[in-house]
């Protein structure tokens, strides 16, 4: 089979292997779909602290396929059943894995970082990860692209559900990728009054509007801040999410929060910058700084509803599919910053 092996920075290769064997408590997946995610383009770019040196680890942590093997010892799960996911995997023993928070645990695995991911035609489930309740069967009515777009839904909805967004807010969403589009399509769902996008490129923004938002405002274009409080009246926004690694985003957004505001650092800096804000900005106003990082089984769970329900179209965030005998190149167009989401479509052969 094929597989895309990352063997160190900058170090992507298709590599030819065995199909892999399973152990009596494992699950065999064909994969169907994975999904290039932004920690996969980091993890190509500077490596992960999970992934030691000269180890080689097939990425992606987005996947849906088909379960063609059962070990002997696992019940509960059979051939032909169509499954996606939930990467992180805790330890199941700290304190984070048993308040259910598996995406908190400082002793995690997770698929397409330390254990081997979707970017390859068969993938082990590993029994750490049935026992963990990580796999989900998929409904029958949802095909294996928008299954595999879940995982990355559920850390956008892990973000979003304390935030506690009704009909009343206005929202702000700082950035154009997938991630931003998965926000602007929550803020639709929850009915926000007004849903306003930043962004850098007229053409990404007029793509991504379509997703859910009242306005759009382009960075390069106006003085952010003026252009928002223009927009709402001089009120700011009630709920603010930075969906790029910038820090002036987060400034901005500091910035523009209404009294009451809540809002989500969601990107992550690169290590070692340091913002500064105002806390008695925080404090007068009554603000709420939240942050988050991956997602729950429960925040899975939710999130594959709102996908089976046909509240979220996660696939309209999908700009690009690439075959297997492709998959670097489908690295290389992701790196290069095209398209929002690209896909590895992993039982695909192109010409
Ligand atoms: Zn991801
Ligand atoms: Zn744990």
């Amino acid at each position: 089979m094929k597989a895309a092996v990352f063997k160190g920075p900058g170090n992507l290769t298709l590599d030819e292997r065995d199909i892999p064997a399973i152990r009596d408590e494992e699950v065999l997946v064909k994969v169907h779909a994975a999904a290039i995610c932004g920690t996969d383009l980091k993890i190509h770019r500077g490596g992960h602290f999970r992934v030691g040196e000269g180890d080689t680890v097939v990425l992606g942590h987005e996947l849906a396929g088909e379960i063609v093997k059962v070990g002997s010892h696992v019940s509960g799960w059979s051939v032909g059943q169509r499954v996606s996911v939930v990467p992180n995997i805790g330890c199941g023993k700290c304190d984070m894995c048993r308040r259910g928070l598996n995406n908190m645990c400082p002793d995690y695995d997770a698929f397409g970082i330390n254990v081997d991911g979707g970017f390859q035609q068969y993938m082990v489930v590993t029994a750490a990860a049935l026992y963990g309740g990580n796999l989900f069967e998929i409904p029958k009515t949802m095909d294996y692209e928008a299954a595999t777009l879940v995982e990355p839904l559920s850390c956008c909805f892990n973000g979003w559900k304390d935030l506690h967004v009704t009909p009343e807010d206005r929202v702000l969403v700082l950035g154009t990728g997938p991630i931003a589009g998965f926000f602007l399509q929550l803020a639709k769902a929850y009915g926000a009054k007004q849903v306003i996008v930043v962004g850098r490129r007229d053409s990404r923004l007029e793509e991504i509007a379509g997703l859910g938002a009242t306005d759009t405002v382009n960075s390069c274009k106006v003085d952010v801040v003026d252009e928002i409080m223009r927009l709402t009246g001089g009120a700011g926004v009630d709920v603010a999410l930075t969906c790029a690694p910038a820090p002036e985003l987060q400034v901005q957004a500091m910035a523009l929060l209404a009294r009451y505001g809540r809002m989500n650092f969601f990107s992550g800096l690169n290590k070692g910058t340091i913002v500064e804000i105002d806390t008695n900005k925080v404090h007068y106003w009554g603000l709420k700084l939240l942050g988050s990082t991956g997602s729950s089984i429960e925040d899975y769970a939710r999130s594959l509803r709102l996908v089976e329900s046909g509240q979220i179209d996660v696939t309209q965030v999908v700009t690009h599919r690439f075959a297997m005998n492709r998959a670097v190149d489908a690295f290389d167009h992701a790196l290069a910053g095209k398209g929002m989401k690209t896909l590895v479509l992993p039982q695909e052969e192109a010409a």
